[in-house]
């Protein structure tokens, strides 16, 4: 076993403390990867909290995870030692059933193994990126271009890709009028990104507070959900909504935006089960969709997409011994627009 620094959450309501845990020694396919900077996902908060269910703790978050390999087992092909690399919410899958074999490990018909708070395959309990270094096998791991620093790759390997794989699969365009509910983390991925593919980029947030933002990082429009104009006057008018809140709306009031055929993909998460009234999808032959991050080979493409396009999220880099404010933060909708910790100050008390 390699013992390594992490901070970790010891019970729902925290707060991190810096201790230590296990990585297990290195497998025949796994490379050691020194991790550089972890994103902080709204999903890290869900999960440590218990809200999608109960967690074993002690437990460390963090599955946007930038840094370098330090170390490769016997059989690697894929990665050397220096490789600038990266780990999202998955490190291993069945491999085996038809999802798998697509390349939508995500969807393994077994259940992909989380990057925390999930059993692996040697039947230890996953530990994520707050942490100063993971073993991943080399399949699981995806390399980031040159043209990105670590601090800014580290929120693609979530927010990037959870967000990058609905606008492709719906067919974010020129032409395709595309809305972004919500402008947080995977907000403001969603806005870039879209706004790189062509698309005519509308925001839905909750206040105009953020609108000089909005429109500087690509969207076209910007409408603010707290007035009740916004939903007559958009009435019909999207063919895509992207919903990245991560707690209960009103989707008949969204769906009402939709055009015909228009598609609705949720990729917000909140505990509470969210109701749908038919009509609001049989009216205009419309979908109400869900997505779950990327696989590999797309969150390989997606990284590629962002240095090509020079995308890189806007972020705020904390020390470790901050997590505890900066989760408060993201709870307020107070976050602009993801937080970063930078791991050189794990050991800071
Ligand atoms: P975040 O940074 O906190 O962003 C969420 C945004 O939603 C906020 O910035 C806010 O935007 C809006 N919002 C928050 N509470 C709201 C409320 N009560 N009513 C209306 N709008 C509200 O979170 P994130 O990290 O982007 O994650 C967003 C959600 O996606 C979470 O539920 C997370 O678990 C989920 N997620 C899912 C996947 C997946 O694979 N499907 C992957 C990653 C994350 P405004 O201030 O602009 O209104
Ligand atoms: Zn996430
Ligand atoms: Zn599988």
């Amino acid at each position: 076993m390699i013992t390594v620094q992490a901070r970790a959450t010891f019970s729902p309501e925290g707060p991190f403390r810096l201790t230590t845990i296990e990585r297990r020694d290195l497998q025949p396919h796994d490379v050691l990867i020194e991790i550089k900077y972890a994103g902080i996902c709204h999903s890290d908060i869900h999960t440590a909290r218990g809200e999608w269910g109960p967690v074993q703790y002690p437990l460390v978050p963090g599955h946007e995870i930038a840094g370098i390999v330090t170390q490769v087992g016997s059989e690697v092909t894929k990665y050397a030692v220096g490789d600038r690399v990266g780990v999202g919410c998955m490190v291993d899958s069945c491999r085996e059933c038809v999802n798998c074999r697509k390349g939508e490990e995500q969807y393994c018909l077994h259940g992909n193994t989380g990057t925390y708070a999930a059993i692996d395959r040697y039947g230890q309990y996953t530990q994520g990126g707050y942490s100063t270094h993971i073993v991943v096998t080399e399949d699981f791991v995806v390399r980031i271009p040159d043209g990105l620093a670590f601090d800014v790759a580290a929120p693609l390997l979530c927010a990037g890709i959870t967000t990058y794989s609905p606008l492709r699969h719906w067919g974010a365009a020129p032409g395709k009028k595309v809305a972004v509910v919500g402008l947080g983390g995977l907000g403001h991925m969603a806005v870039k990104l879209a706004h790189a593919m062509g698309a005519e980029v509308t925001v839905l947030s909750q206040s105009l507070k953020k609108k000089e933002d909005g429109l500087r990082l690509g969207a076209d429009h910007y409408y603010a959900t707290s007035d009740p104009e916004t939903f007559k006057k958009l009435a019909g008018s999207f063919d895509l909504i992207v919903n990245t809140v991560s707690a209960k709306i009103d989707l008949d009031a969204y769906l009402s935006l939709l055009a015909l055929d228009g598609t609705l993909v949720n990729v917000g998460a909140p505990a509470d089960p969210l109701s749908v009234n038919v009509f609001s999808l049989i009216g205009h032959r419309r979908s109400f969709a869900g997505s779950m991050i990327g696989g590999i080979r797309e969150t390989q493409e997606m990284l590629d997409f962002c240095a090509e396009h020079r995308i890189a999220p806007e972020i705020e880099v904390i020390s470790a011994d901050r997590i505890d404010e900066a989760w408060e933060r993201v709870l307020k909708s107070d976050v602009r627009y993801r937080f970063v910790i930078d791991i050189g100050t794990m050991g800071k008390e």
